[in-house]
């Protein structure tokens, strides 16, 4: 596939494949994918593939054999009781916990890690609130490259601390937040002690282009009228309308779905410059959540979020953690779907973006939803009630359950 990889800000070409923002403006990184040797052909075309990231390989800038644990091709729920509960008229959840490391951090990370590889480079790093560590844990496995992940001290959820060691990773904790961690390892970067695989590497948004492409496929190409990320450092959500403008390029679609992001309200720098109309943001400083995920006060990619949301006529909220495990809770007891609280978040904003009139009845949304419950069991087992205890007999457990 032919690509260049291009300065975001300034359009500048970058040559270097080592580095992480523009040397000229400092700008974040992009890739413009060539595509014209696709005009003419359709979407239907690429069904021959099994679904799955590299269904779409046309769209990924890699041109070697991937390091795949097939990734992607992730149920897409279609909710009723839930969309009933809110009184809207259609709302899907594509259910991202089902991927290989359960969240959706894998779609860019075989496309990541394959690019390391493609670039002869023997480590990788990076910082991570928890699904990056897990999901590049896996796939260095997968490629036979060491692996070294900084981590928040204190504030990543169990299940993904286990994933990071169990693959095998060094795994450090740096005393400070995410955004701490991220500065150290982009250091390390510079130095040439490993090649960062945060979502600043251009490559990264590129494998999570997919997730867009996937919901299309999924609803037969038939647009839905919005689609909800939670929002973190905001590369996700970026990545959706980069998908979906690429299509939009080929004809492949015409109009595009409202991209809407909901950050938690205790770290939500993107929603305040939302509100206000700006196209920057000041970061937060002592970013605060239940949703671990998303707990990131100086969004990397947040500039390129607020065009995907400005630029599709979506929106920004901020949910609370209350709203946040109200919704997580209400997805799993209706619908029978488990997400991590950071996936949640996409739940409760539609929630409360329907309470404030501001999503419409007729919508149909799809909700992404990004990890796995059990990357988190810490927060669920807190948030429930107590397990109950009986003796070894029908009769005690009869009682206990009918009390
Ligand atoms: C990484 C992550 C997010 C945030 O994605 P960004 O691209 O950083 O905005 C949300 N939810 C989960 C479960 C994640 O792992
Ligand atoms: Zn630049």
């Amino acid at each position: 596939m032919k690509y260049t990889v291009k300065c975001w800000e300034c359009g500048k070409e970058i040559e270097n494949h080592f580095l992480d923002a523009c040397p000229s403006c400092n700008g974040s990184l992009t890739i413009d994918m060539e595509l014209s040797h696709l005009q003419g052909t359709s979407p239907m075309d690429l069904r021959s593939r099994p679904i799955g990231v590299w269904r779409y390989a046309h769209f990924m800038p890699i041109r070697s054999e991937p390091i795949s644990l097939q990734e992607g091709g992730t149920p897409l729920y279609d909710c009723e009781k839930l969309a009933e509960e809110y009184g809207l008229r259609k709302l899907h959840v594509k259910f991202e916990g089902a991927n290989p490391t359960g969240s959706f951090k894998d779609r860019g990370m075989t496309v990541g890690v394959t690019r390391a590889v493609e670039l002869g480079c023997k480590v990788v790093g990076c910082a991570s609130t928890g699904n990056t560590s897990a999901s590049l844990a896996a796939y260095a496995a997968k490629a036979g490259l060491k692996c070294v992940v900084l981590l928040p001290s204190g504030k990543v959820a169990s299940g993904k601390l286990a994933q990071a060691m169990f693959f095998g990773a060094k795994v450090v904790t740096v005393d400070g937040n995410f955004d701490d961690a991220l500065r150290v390892v982009k250091e390390l970067a510079h130095s040439g002690d490993l090649y960062m695989l945060n979502s600043v590497n251009p490559f990264r948004p590129e494998g999570q282009k997919s997730l867009a492409f996937e919901i299309l496929d999924q609803l037969d190409f038939k647009m839905p009228d919005r689609i909800v990320y939670p929002v973190g450092n905001a590369a996700n959500i970026w990545a959706a309308y980069k998908a979906l403008k690429e299509w939009q390029q080929l004809g492949w679609i015409d109009e595009l779905p409202m991209l809407t992001g909901v950050q938690a309200g205790g770290s939500a720098p993107l929603v305040m410059s939302f509100a206000h109309g700006q196209d920057d943001f000041i970061p937060v400083k002592d970013p605060e959540t239940i949703a671990t995920a998303i707990r990131i006060g100086n969004p990397a990619s947040g500039k390129k979020a607020l065009r995907a949301v400005y630029d599709t006529g979506g929106v920004m909220t901020a949910v609370s953690d209350r709203e946040i495990i109200d919704a997580q809770f209400l997805l799993g007891r209706m619908e029978g779907v488990g997400v991590e609280p950071a996936s949640a978040a996409s739940i409760a904003g539609v929630k409360k973006l329907m309470d404030e009139g501001k999503i419409g009845r007729k919508e149909k949304v799809v909700c992404v939803c990004t990890g796995h419950v059990l990357k988190d069991p810490d927060t669920v087992i807190a948030n429930c009630g107590k397990v109950l205890k009986a003796s070894a007999t029908a009769e005690d457990v009869r009682r206990v359950i009918s009390s």
